[in-house]
């Protein structure tokens, strides 16, 4: 793997990875711009700071986090009212060089958050998101000398499909890596699985039960027959490290597993997580799309 840019900045996997393994390499904390957590400790503050919030106000901040990641400030401003500064959720992008594309920000069509910008070689640059460049999130462009507007993007990918840039100056904001690690990207797996599973009879979705440790509670009643989902969604880079923060959770006896939903682009490690959880019966574990057939496989009545 390779541990440093160009620039000397640490590679955006290697600092996943280090926030969710805790790695105390001397080396890396010369390039460490943040207090050294663990990724759970660093989640679970995050989320202690909105759950103070009463519940509508939670739900929307979560909402507003996973929907909006990047903005100007203006229409930040309309959207939060009177919930805007009161988090530090949000950073200017005209201090992130990593995503500045000849002055220009391109958002990830996918999850809406800044694009990475590197140069490939041979005067051409590659743009993609760190977390979608797997689903084929990728493009290329060239820069042209003394041009005005925003570079030309050329797809490279199944899912790259057209986005609109915007200046990297000025008033734009964005959720930091954190917040987009940890809120925005699980934010908008659950956003899909409400919206999938929405109009069925008999099937009631509640975001964000309150002050509970898990995200959305599915139920199924009349007529379909009775049956309960809990689901918390993750989407950590690092399998592993996520395995021994969901192990470090005390066991619960609820009668009603928590689903542990991940991204189904990460499909292949999913047996070894599946594999560290074995002895856990208060947990089960399986990607975004598989647990919206089952779900719909449930209301057809054919599990
Ligand atoms: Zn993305």
């Amino acid at each position: 793997m390779r541990l440093l840019d160009r620039d000397g900045l640490l590679c955006d996997a290697v600092e996943d990875l280090g926030r969710e393994h805790l790695v105390p390499q001397q080396a890396l904390m010369e390039y460490w711009p943040w207090a050294r957590l663990r990724a759970e400790q660093e989640e679970q503050q995050l989320y202690a700071e909105i759950r103070r919030l009463p519940p509508d106000d939670y739900a929307r901040v979560r909402e507003l986090l996973a929907s909006d990641p990047v903005a100007e400030q203006g229409v930040l401003w309309e959207k939060w009212g009177g919930l805007w500064g009161r988090f530090g959720f949000f950073e200017p992008v005209s201090s992130w060089p990593w995503c500045n594309a000849a002055g220009w920000c391109f958002p990830c069509p996918v999850c809406a958050w800044p694009m990475r910008v590197q140069p490939a070689g041979q005067g051409v640059f590659a743009v993609a998101c760190d977390a979608h460049l797997l689903e084929g999130v990728q493009y290329t462009y060239r820069p042209v000398r003394g041009g005005s507007g925003p570079p030309v993007l050329e797809g490279g990918g199944a899912s790259a499909g057209r986005v609109e840039g915007f200046p990297a100056a000025g008033d734009y904001l964005a959720v930091s890596r954190t917040v987009w690690r940890y809120v925005t990207l699980p934010g908008r797996m659950e956003f899909a699985i409400r919206d999938a599973l929405t109009g069925i009879a008999g099937l009631d979705i509640l975001m964000y039960p309150g002050g509970d440790r898990y995200d959305l509670h599915i139920t199924a009643a009349e007529p379909l027959v009775a049956r309960q989902w809990r689901v918390d969604a993750k989407a950590w880079r690092s399998f592993g490290a996520l395995a021994d923060a969901l192990l470090e959770r005390p066991v619960l006896g609820a009668a009603v597993p928590l689903t542990i939903v991940v991204p189904h682009r990460q499909r292949s490690d999913l047996p070894l997580l599946q594999a560290r959880l074995a002895g856990r019966p208060d947990m089960e574990v399986m990607t975004d799309k598989d647990f919206v057939t089952k779900v719909l496989r449930w209301c057809r009545g054919e599990s």
